[in-house]
């Protein structure tokens, strides 16, 4: 039995796109910009597999760009779209609950010198697209608000923002790494000029990424060097990483209406038993968000204990805010959606994917019952609470 519960951090590699990555980490190992007749083969791949990249978000081929990671994305449409418009202004504006390859990116910028407004959140999550128009400046230059929020799985109003800041005429760029390939993604019908995806996130390998940008957009590359992807990202294409992503984003949008309300299924029958645990908390929508995302907090125990309770019994999960540096800094998505430093503290991500069955969704609600329980009884928080009654 699956005891993986942590899809949104990385998803396993689909077989169909290992079987088409076969042939270019073995025998076929051109340089795709090379002369000769395997060279070839390897750009035809390239060609091929950015036309599936394309037709699965609604764009054309040649607004398709391959690079190293979502991160490298995010940080490239920021780089990028602020040097291009440098004689413009340096003011930016992006959501309170970005991603941190878009949060540090900017928090970088404005240590050297760039203005830039963090939109906040409702107690769900959602930025509000008025408070998008409140915060355009004369300077500003570009606005980032992430399509499905990573920790909460909250969906953003992208289509009334990009009506706002196409009218301003500020490119619009969207970190969409949890929405392709789990929730239909169509640049045209968001409106975004820019937006970046990861293969890892939709059962792709790991350290390929895209980015969409919409033509006439203006934006500088990132990485100089070579010509490759029409001079706007320098380095030698991974050519088996670009072919395995555009075969698991194809197998994805193939699934994707039946395997989003299968997951939906799930994921509102594993909140309605978290929530019969008491003084638990949802956070985040209950309708609008990812089909695969589950973040609840549990009041007076700690996420991270839970956590490694839940490790010693074989299920994996996070505490959704990824605590890289080791120290237990509290969610900056959470605290922006007002919720206290207790219920952050306690807060816990489930995220469901391909292979998980309602059996896996019984077992689990069976185990954390039982993690909890244990948790609290060790906890001086509920300790206090029982004698206060
Ligand atoms: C995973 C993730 C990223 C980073 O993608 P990588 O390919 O792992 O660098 C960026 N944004 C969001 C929302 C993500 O979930």
């Amino acid at each position: 039995m699956s005891m993986y519960f942590d899809y949104a951090a990385t998803t396993p590699l689909h077989p169909k796109a290992l079987e088409a990555m076969m042939p270019f980490l073995t025998d076929n190992f051109a340089n795709p910009s090379s002369a000769y007749t395997p060279a070839r083969e390897a750009r035809k791949a390239i060609d091929a597999a950015r036309k599936q990249v394309a037709c699965a978000i609604g764009a054309q081929p040649e607004e398709i760009f391959f690079v190293g990671s979502g991160t490298e994305a995010d940080n490239w449409a920021i780089y990028g779209i602020l040097e291009a418009q440098k004689k413009k202004g340096n003011h930016m504006i992006i959501s309170a609950v970005e991603h941190h390859g878009v949060l540090y990116t900017c928090r970088h910028l404005e240590k050297q010198g760039y203005g830039v407004t963090y939109l906040p959140v409702d107690s769900e999550g959602f930025v509000s697209p008025e408070a998008v128009r409140g915060a355009i400046q004369p300077d500003t230059v570009l606005v980032s608000v992430i399509l499905a929020n990573n920790e909460v799985g909250t969906i953003q109003p992208l289509k009334a923002i990009s009506e706002i800041t196409k009218a301003a005429g500020i490119p619009l760029h969207t970190d969409a790494v949890q929405a392709v390939g789990h929730i239909p993604v169509d640049v045209n019908a968001l409106g975004v000029d820019v937006l970046s995806m990861s293969a890892h996130k939709f059962y792709g390998p790991k350290g390929i990424g895209a980015q969409y940008i919409r033509k006439g957009t203006p934006i500088l590359p990132l990485l100089r060097g070579g010509a490759q992807e029409r001079g706007r990202r320098a380095g030698t294409e991974d050519v088996a990483g670009i072919v395995g992503m555009a075969t698991a984003l194809t197998v994805a949008t193939k699934e994707i209406a039946a395997e989003a309300s299968r997951l939906t299924g799930l994921r509102d029958r594993l909140i309605n038993e978290l929530l019969s645990i008491p003084h638990t908390r949802l956070n985040g929508s209950r309708d609008n968000r990812l089909p695969g995302n589950v973040n609840v907090s549990f009041s007076f125990i700690e996420g991270e204990s839970l956590l490694l309770h839940l490790d010693m019994q074989g299920c994996q999960a996070s505490t959704g805010s990824a605590c890289s540096s080791g120290a237990l800094e509290p969610s900056h998505v959470l605290t922006a959606m007002g919720i206290s430093h207790e219920l952050t503290n306690g807060a816990i991500r489930f995220s469901l994917g391909r292979d998980t069955t309602e059996d896996d969704i019984i077992k689990l609600v069976e185990i954390v019952t039982k993690s909890v329980g244990r948790l609290r009884e060790l906890s001086p928080l509920y300790d206090d609470y029982l004698k206060k009654g």
